[in-house]
């Protein structure tokens, strides 16, 4: 067995703990915040037009009336989080498709600003929604950084996604991408790796395409996903997925990526220059999620939204916000939680993680740090631990079970409700 497979294994083992959420009454209230304390806003929007058979996120079809009765109970959340005292410096938009309803979103977006000291506006969307007047309207409320999810540009793959019937053509994506450049401060592409009939010349010509003839921003390339709920759908349209291929595959893109003058802001995601980046769990240690299917991150506990999006438009309803439950996490559980969020943007500063765990921190993880080192993963400096090139790798492998074990939680709560 390989040192990676062992991390993996033992990291494995870790996520099941921090994901073992305890059943709770639902509506439960978060923890007030600390004072002078800016917080990151992350709101989640789970309609899509479309299910793409390989997608593990919390998303749900789009019905025009239901969808803005979830948008008022976000906006009644967000009351609910000022008026107990929480400040948002940064917002974050995903989903799903956050643009499903522009105008809805754009009172939310605005609600959010005019309550808070906003200074970055994140929003994902699909390719159909790059319509000019979108565009401009999105960046005039404020958008400094719009993700447009493209995933491939090899029309087999998209027609295999069943992607490519509404959200276009690799030409088509290709001609509205372009419409995009120049208006956010942020434009980023996210794409996928190691889908089932995925060769290396076909990544080769998304590369081609991204850095040569877009000159993206920034992309986020992730590595394919999936959860138990989605695995079966997934095989029988796209086919199994050979996990063998995708550290190859991985290392076209970074060697490509960094060849091409873009630096790596986390193990998956490149950009030209600094800003906000879709990882914001990786740059902001405490955040608060609204809407269905959410997650928070507050004084050393996760929380939970409620998967079922009737049962959150009821306790949105009744006055509460759809927090249904809350994993307490030790004190050693919450500085391995900092290790694997610092170290995913690449780099660890020794002394804030000193301070934040009144001088324990390297005490206490020396047996993950010396562990990381056997394998070959970080160095370490007077001042900071920094992740190796195969370090990023791991990384990516940690970051994908993290993510794999949140889709998979989502699962298990998903077979105790009525989703819709
Ligand atoms: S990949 Fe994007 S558009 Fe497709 S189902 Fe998932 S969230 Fe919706």
């Amino acid at each position: 067995m390989s040192i990676n497979t062992l991390i993996s294994r033992l990291f494995r083992s870790f996520n099941r703990r921090l994901l073992g959420f305890e059943e709770s009454s639902a509506g439960i209230r978060l923890p007030a915040p600390e004072a002078d304390r800016l917080y990151l806003l992350y709101l989640h929007v789970p309609y899509c037009v479309v299910l793409c058979p390989f997608c593990s996120f919390h998303r749900v079809e789009f019905e025009r009336s239901k969808t803005e009765r979830y948008f008022a109970c976000l906006r009644s959340e967000i009351q609910l989080m000022t008026d107990a005292g929480f400040n948002f410096d940064e917002l974050y938009v995903g989903g799903g498709t956050p643009t499903v309803l522009p105008e809805e979103l754009l009172s939310t977006i605005k609600l959010a600003q005019d309550q808070h000291p906003i200074t970055g506006v994140s929003v994902e969307t699909n390719p159909d929604h790059l319509r000019r007047d979108n565009l401009l309207r999105l960046h005039d409320a404020g958008v400094t950084r719009l993700s447009v999810g493209v995933q491939s540009f090899d029309d087999r793959l998209l027609k295999e996604m069943r992607r490519f019937d509404e959200y276009g053509s690799s030409i088509e994506i290709k001609r509205r991408l372009r419409r995009m450049q120049g208006i956010f401060e942020t434009f980023n592409v996210d794409m996928i790796f190691n889908f089932p009939h995925q060769t290396e010349s076909s990544l080769h010509r998304d590369l081609d395409v991204l850095i040569e003839e877009i000159g993206v921003d920034q992309v986020s390339f992730y590595p394919l996903m999936t959860a138990g709920a989605t695995r079966k759908k997934m095989f029988q349209t796209m086919g199994s997925v050979d996990y063998s291929r995708e550290q190859s595959f991985y290392r076209i893109i970074a060697e490509r990526m960094l060849s091409a003058g873009y630096t790596r802001t986390s193990s998956w995601c490149f950009s030209r220059r600094p800003g906000m980046f879709d990882e914001y769990i990786a740059g902001r240690e405490e955040y608060v999620g609204l809407g269905s299917g959410s997650f928070s991150y507050l004084q050393g506990s996760l929380f939970a939204s409620t998967f079922s999006i009737n049962d959150y438009l009821r306790l949105v309803g009744d006055g509460l916000t759809g927090t249904a439950r809350r994993r307490e996490m030790t004190p050693r559980n919450q500085m391995r939680y900092y290790l694997l969020m610092q170290l995913f943007s690449g780099a660890l500063d020794k002394e804030a993680a000193e301070t934040r765990f009144n001088g324990r921190f390297q005490r206490k993880m020396w047996p993950e740090l010396a562990a990381l080192r056997a394998a070959g993963a970080i160095h370490s400096s007077a001042n900071t631990i920094t992740l190796t090139e195969s370090g990023y790798y791991l990384w990516v492998l940690l970051m994908r079970e993290f993510f794999t074990g949140v889709n998979n939680l989502r699962d298990q709560m998903r077979q105790h409700q009525v989703v819709r």
